[in-house]
C-alpha cells in the first residue's frame, strides 16, 4: 500500500510543541523525557502514562508538569493521586484512561508502551490526527492494514522511532520509491550469537535482558536475543515503506553502527549510522523534518576500527522464518505470532519456561491456528485474547 504517511505537519508557530508520552516510565519514555529535559523550551508535556512504576511516574509528573498523569494498573490509582496531591496535575487509572491520555490534544504522541497493550491508546492518537512517533512495533504488527487505514483516514503522521525504520526513513527517497531495490534491516544478533545449543538451554532471564549494544526494556531485549525483534521489524518495515516482503533483507551487524540501509537500482546503497543511542532516532521523529542537537555520544569510526556483517543462520534463529511466513500468510497470522511471542517471552521472564521453549510455544501456536481475516479492532483484540490463552496452555504443558 502506497500512501503518504510521513506528510509534513510541523507547527507553524515557533512556540513549544505539545507532546504526550505513552509509556513514559519505560526505556523509550525515559529517553524521550531526557531529550525534553535537554531542550526544555521546545516541548510542553501534555500527558504521561505508566503501568506499574507509579513512583517514577510521580517523579516524572512533578518534573515535567503534564496536564494528566495516567497509571494503567488501577490498583495504583490512590498512590498516584497521593503522590501528585497539591499539584494541578489531573490523575487517572485504567485502560480507558490510557486512551483518554492519547485523545487529549497534543501535537505529538510518542507510542512507547510495550506490546499490544499499546494498540488502543495509539490508535486513539491516530484517530485524532496526531503526529505519532512510533516505538510500539507490536501494535503495527498486530493491526498493520487497519492501522494504516486509520492513519490515512485521519490524516495522522506516522514517524518511526525504531532505530532501523528511522534509519530507512532518513535515507528512503519517497519521491522516487520505484528506484528502491531493497531494504536491509541490520541486527546485532543479540547476546547469544556465539552460544552453543547447550548454553542456550541454560540461559537465564537476567542473561537474556543484557543486550550487548542497546539498553532497552525486558521484552524487547529477549526479542533481540531470539531475533524475534527482527522478525517483528520485518513486518513493521513492510507496513511502513512501499516495498514487498521479498525486498526486505536481514543482515547481522554486531557493532550496531549502521542502523539500516536502502539499496537503489543504480547500485547506490544509502545507510544511516550513529552510536547505539535511542535518543538519536527519537530526536529525529520529534524534530522532523528538522533536527536538533542531542547529548548522544558521537560516532568515532576510527575508534571502532572495523564493521562486520554476516547472514543470519536460519536454524539458529527460527524466529526470522516464522515472522516472514506470518507476514506472507497475512490475515490474522502476524497478530497470532505476536500474541504467542508476548506470552512466551513473559513465561520465560517469569522462569516458567526455558529460553529455547519460547520458539517452541510460538511454533506450536502457529502450526495449530488456521488463518482468518481480521476486519476490525475488536476482532484483533479477540484473536489476541484467544491466542494468549492457548499459548499459556502450551507453555504450561512445557513446565
Ligand atoms: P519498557 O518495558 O522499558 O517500557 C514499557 C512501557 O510501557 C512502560 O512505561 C510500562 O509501564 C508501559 N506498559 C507496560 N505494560 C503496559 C500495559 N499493559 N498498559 C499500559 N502501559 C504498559 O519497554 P521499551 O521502552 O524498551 O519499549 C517500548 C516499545 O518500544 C516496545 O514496543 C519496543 O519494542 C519498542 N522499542 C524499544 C526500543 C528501546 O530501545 N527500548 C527500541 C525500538 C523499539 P511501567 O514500566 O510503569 O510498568
Ligand atoms: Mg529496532
Amino acid at each position: 500500500m502506497e500512501m503518504n504517511i510521513f506528510e509534513n505537519k510541523e507547527n507553524a508557530n515557533n512556540g513549544p510543541r505539545s507532546i504526550t508520552i505513552l509509556g513514559s516510565t519505560g526505556s523509550i519514555g525515559c529517553s524521550t523525557l531526557d531529550l525534553i529535559k535537554f531542550t526544555p523550551k521546545r516541548f510542553e508535556v501534555v500527558a504521561l502514562t505508566g503501568n506499574e512504576n507509579v513512583n517514577l511516574l510521580i517523579k516524572q509528573a512533578i518534573a515535567f508538569k503534564p496536564k494528566l498523569a495516567v497509571i494503567g494498573n488501577e490498583k495504583l490509582f490512590n498512590e498516584l493521586k497521593e503522590g501528585l496531591s497539591g499539584t494541578k496535575i489531573m490523575v487517572a487509572a485504567g485502560k480507558a484512561a490510557l486512551v483518554e491520555a492519547a485523545e487529549m490534544g497534543s501535537e505529538i504522541v510518542v507510542a512507547g508502551i510495550v506490546g499490544i497493550a499499546g494498540l488502543l491508546p495509539t490508535i486513539a492518537a491516530v484517530k485524532r490526527g496526531a503526529i505519532i512517533a512510533l516505538a510500539n512495533k507490536e501494535c503495527l504488527v498486530c493491526s498493520g492494514t487497519l492501522f494504516l487505514n486509520e492513519v490515512s483516514r485521519s490524516g495522522a503522521t506516522l514517524l518511526p522511532i525504531d532505530s532501523e525504520h528511522n534509519a530507512i526513513f532518513q535515507v528512503f527517497d519517497f519521491n522516487n520509491s520505484s528506484s528502491v531495490d531493497r531494504l536491509t534491516l541490520t541486527a546485532s544478533g543479540g547476546p547469544f550469537i556465539r552460544s552453543s545449543r547447550e548454553e542456550l538451554l541454560k540461559v537465564t532471564p537476567s542473561q537474556a535482558v543484557k543486550h550487548p549494544n542497546w539498553d532497552m526494556g525486558a521484552k524487547i531485549s529477549v526479542d533481540s536475543a531470539t531475533m524475534m525483534n527482527k522478525g517483528l521489524e520485518l513486518i513493521e518495515a513492510y507496513y511502513l515503506f512501499p516495498v514487498e516482503e521479498n525486498q526486505i533483507d536481514i543482515l547481522i551487524h554486531p557493532q550496531s553502527v549502521i542502523h539500516s540501509m536502502v539499496s537503489y537500482n543504480d547500485g547506490s546503497v544509502l545507510a544511516q549510522m550513529g552510536t547505539p543511542d535511542m535518543r538519536i532516532p527519537i530526536s529525529y521523529a520529534l524534530a522532523w523534518p528538522n533536527r536538533f542537537r542531542t547529548p548522544a555520544e558521537r560516532l568515532d569510526l576510527s575508534e571502532i576500527g572495523e564493521l562486520n556483517f554476516q547472514k543470519p543462520n536460519p536454524k539458529r534463529f527460527p524466529a526470522l522464518a516464522l515472522a516472514r511466513d506470518a507476514l506472507k500468510m497475512g490475515g490474522a497470522m502476524p497478530t497470532v505470532l505476536n500474541a504467542a511471542n508476548e506470552v512466551a517471552v513473559d513465561c520465560f521472564l517469569n522462569e516458567k519456561i526455558g529460553f529455547l521453549d519460547i520458539m517452541r510455544v510460538i511454533e506450536e501456536v502457529l502450526d495449530e491456528t488456521s488463518n482468518s481475516t481480521l476486519h476490525q479492532l475488536s476482532e484483533i483484540s479477540s484473536c489476541d485474547y484467544t491466542i494468549r490463552k492457548r499459548a499459556q496452555e502450551i507453555a504450561f504443558e512445557l513446565t
